[in-house]
């Protein structure tokens, strides 16, 4: 069979041979992989043009509904792909990670989408920057879609993790993917897009599928492109250094090898549950996926008196966990990708026997369940000892990338953090520790070489997660040797496709490209109490001038003795005049309930709830006999997706300004109202 790509609107096999991938159980052809033939310079503008054009006009809650869509029918169809992935020796467990991990994702990034960014096709950041005295110039950030395409270059590990975790941000951010799967499992990565273009969820152009070599495509890129790389380091240097990526400054990310980490408290004893915790996680680490994660441990730092009982605890654990095909009761670990792959670790484990001591495994007398271990990619489990951590230098630049770990001694808490900081940057590091002194100081003085790190203890230990898993909220990447990338991290990743610009102007202005209103704008009214409105027919920059009220003495007792809130500053006539203010004040509650008591109009209509109020500050104290009034406007408005038998509704969210009888303001904050809408999708 060869594996076809999908490019410029339809499916491409590829001529020649091509490169033949294997079964990595049974050593069997599964395809040949070729994308001889393919006009690259084409692909990238059909990205641009045909999905570019579609994406961007489709806004933020579009495109995450379409993910959702996506996802949803890619999950029903999850054994097809469970099928797929055994070939690639995952075990179930390792497909879980890969395919429902990657599907979960894609999931938890729509429904970030739609909670977090507007239904629109403008993302504004930030607080408004007042640039002038008079309030006439301000400064805001906004993004935009890049108008080119990102390149998504694969490691052969997570074919579909790998994929989806970085097409959906970008797929929200409005930019068309083309995806390059690594060769070796490219076939799992073919037979999701398969899907995913027959399922038509986002328009055409939008997702392309290079399998095999991606030729001179970067030599297209521009300006406005974005890529993203996984896999080693060297094939990383070499691409981030490309003429074309360099002349056009196009953002490169990367993520390659990285010597991670895991630290055994000097404080723990045997005895501990973190002990027991630090053993199950590294061998977890060095089994999950055959230990062929970016994620896994390769260093494993433990205090020289606990070293034996270490290695001794960890082996044992390995010895229960049975190797093979995972479709034979009981093994809970699978192959390597391929035969080159064990080629490949074998070597490095040479080299790393150099100047470490094999303590477990590390050579053909290991058993395999199931299948044939001289036909499968099969490697042993493997533990390495480093006695001199500070006098050798291959144990902390080797990545073996299979089930490998060295183990390594340290005497002080500062020989621990040197002996991390000696990978030269990490994807993760994690801490085994009980004691919230040793567990500050070993996270503070090793964060900087890490993108992310674990704490693991007694207190965690049953909802964590664990060490190897990147999780869509938190960022995933590392600094210096790890590739200096940053991926997930929630909206970080959304931003990653697109272009930040500072925008300076008047609040008129500003309101105009936002659609947010900017104090200071232009206000208007139709006479109409907004609260009378349907979501549709309120406009931003809409404005309600109340009545005015002054506050009296009886409003702050009988408001202190509503609340209990009888402070000084409010009741007692003597310590007020000593105070900040210098004579009693009403609450701020007070202010905020009594803007309220003006601007709401009391009777049954389209505002729903009151769910929020954001960005409080209050500017100016006030005093029995001053005089407040509120000014009520549309700020911002978000439409959200019908759901269920719910009422079809929209966020409103409300600027209000509190004001005295100087003109001076008082309060300012924003509240978030529910406000239905007339018309359902
Ligand atoms: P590579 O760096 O060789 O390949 C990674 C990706 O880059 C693949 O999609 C590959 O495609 C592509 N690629 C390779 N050369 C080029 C090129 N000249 N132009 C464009 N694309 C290119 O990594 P491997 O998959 O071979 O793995 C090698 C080692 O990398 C592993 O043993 C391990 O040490 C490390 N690794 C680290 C990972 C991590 O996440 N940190 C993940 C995977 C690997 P193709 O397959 O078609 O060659």
């Amino acid at each position: 069979m060869k594996l076809s790509s999908y490019v410029c609107g339809k499916w491409h096999e590829g001529a020649g041979q091509g490169v033949e991938t294997f079964n990595a159980i049974t050593g069997t052809t599964v395809c040949h992989v070729s994308s001889e033939g393919i006009d690259f310079a084409e692909v990238v503008r059909h990205g641009r043009e045909a999905g570019g054009k579609a994406l961007r006009a489709m806004t933020f809650h579009e495109r995450a509904l379409a993910l959702k869509n996506m996802a949803k029918a890619l999950m029903a169809d999850k054994e097809k792909y469970y099928e797929i992935s055994a070939q690639t020796g995952a075990t179930r467990a390792d497909g879980w990670v890969d395919i429902e991990g990657g599907l979960g994702t894609v999931f938890s990034y729509a429904s970030l989408a739609t909670r977090e960014l507007p239904n629109d096709t403008v993302l504004v950041e930030g607080d408004t920057e007042v640039l002038s005295k008079q309030g006439s110039f301000l400064g805001r950030h906004i993004l935009t879609s890049k108008p080119g395409v990102s390149v998504h270059i694969n490691a052969f590990n997570f074919p579909i993790w790998g994929m989806l975790e970085k097409i959906a941000p970008s797929l929200i951010a409005g930019v068309p993917v083309i995806v390059k799967p690594a060769t070796p499992s490219a076939y799992l990565s073919e037979a999701m897009v398969r899907d995913i273009v027959a399922g038509g969820y986002f328009p055409e152009g939008a997702i392309q599928i290079i399998c095999g070599s991606v030729g001179d495509l970067l030599d297209h890129l521009g300006e406005q492109d974005v890529v993203t790389f996984t896999g080693s380091a060297s094939t990383g240097r070499k691409l981030r250094t490309h003429p074309n990526i360099i002349a056009n400054s196009i953002p490169f990310t990367m993520e390659a090898d990285s010597l991670n980490a895991a630290i055994l408290g000097k404080s723990v004893s045997e005895d501990d549950p973190e002990f027991d915790l630090f053993l199950k996680e590294v061998a977890k680490e060095m089994t999950i996926k055959a230990g062929q994660k970016c994620t896994a441990i390769r260093r494993v730092i433990a205090p020289r008196d606990k070293v034996s009982a270490v290695i001794e605890g960890l082996s044992a654990r390995l010895d229960k966990i049975a190797m093979g095909d995972s479709a034979h009761e009981g093994v809970r670990m699978g192959a390597l990708i391929s035969r080159d792959q064990v080629r490949d670790v074998a070597e490095q484990v040479a080299r790393l026997s150099q100047e470490c001591e094999i303590v477990h495994g590390g050579s053909e007398d290991f058993d395999v369940v199931g299948a044939d271990k001289h036909k499968g990619a099969f490697y042993p489990k493997t533990i390495l000892y480093c006695d001199k951590p500070f006098e050798k230098t291959l144990v902390h630049e080797i990545e073996a990338f299979g089930p490998v770990t060295t183990v390594m001694p340290y005497d002080e808490l500062d020989d621990a953090i040197n002996i991390a900081k000696l990978g030269k940057g990490s994807l993760v590091a994690s801490v085994y520790s009980y004691d919230a002194g040793e567990i500050k100081s070993l996270v503070t003085s090793v964060a900087a070489w890490h993108g992310r790190m674990l704490i693991l203890n007694r207190d965690c230990a049953k909802e964590s997660t664990g060490h190897g898993s990147p999780l869509m909220p938190l960022v995933h990447g590392g600094p210096g040797r790890a590739g200096g990338g940053e991926e997930l991290g929630g909206l970080r990743a959304v931003k990653h496709y697109m272009q930040r610009t500072a925008i300076q102007g008047s609040p008129r202005a500003l309101t105009a490209v936002t659609s947010e209103y900017h104090r200071g704008a232009v206000v208007e009214s139709d006479g109409v109490h907004p609260f009378r409105k349907y979501f549709e027919d309120l406009i931003v920059g809409e404005t309600l001038v109340t009545h005015r009220r002054t506050v009296s003495e009886a409003d702050i007792v009988n408001f202190g003795c509503l609340s209990g809130d009888h402070f000084y500053a409010h009741f007692d006539e003597i310590a007020a005049k000593d105070s900040f203010f210098g004579k009693r004040v009403a609450h701020g509650y007070f202010v905020l309930s009594a803007a309220a008591g003006m601007f709401v109009d009391p009777a049954k209509g389209p505002v729903i709830a009151n769910y929020g109020l954001e960005s409080l500050r209050f500017i100016e104290p006030v005093g029995i006999g001053d005089t407040i009034q509120a000014k009520l406007t549309v700020k911002k408005k978000i439409k959200k997706a019908k759901r269920g038998d719910e009422k079809a509704n929209g966020v409103v969210q409300w600027a209000i300004e509190v004001i005295n009888q100087h003109d001076e303001l008082v309060a300012v904050y924003d509240i978030m109202t529910l406000v239905e809408r007339r018309e359902d999708d």
